[in-house]
């Protein structure tokens, strides 16, 4: 399905003093830059989705795209904690 209402992958970076980012980019490695000139700061990732088949599909569940996606999304997410914690 072609119109699915794609939100893409976000990169926030964050302080531990603020509720809000201190700035969102669309590209991981913008962020991390950000971050590291930051004091204090780091990278909160916000995964996109299809909205459509999030929140208006009867049939996501069971449907291999969106479950894939689903995946692919949680490791980027893994992964960067991982890499934050080392
Ligand atoms: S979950 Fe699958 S079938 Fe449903 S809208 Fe998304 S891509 Fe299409």
């Amino acid at each position: 399905m072609e119109e699915r209402w794609e939100k893409p992958t976000a990169y926030a970076v964050m302080k531990p003093s603020r509720k809000t980012a201190v700035r969102v980019f669309y590209n991981q490695q913008e962020a991390e830059e950000l971050a590291a000139k930051t004091d204090g700061a780091y990278v909160q990732v916000r995964p996109g989705e299809a909205i459509r088949c999030a929140r208006y599909c009867a049939v996501a569940k069971f449907c291999d795209q969106y479950q894939r996606e689903l995946a692919a999304r949680r490791s980027v997410v893994t992964e960067l904690e991982e890499a934050q914690a080392a």
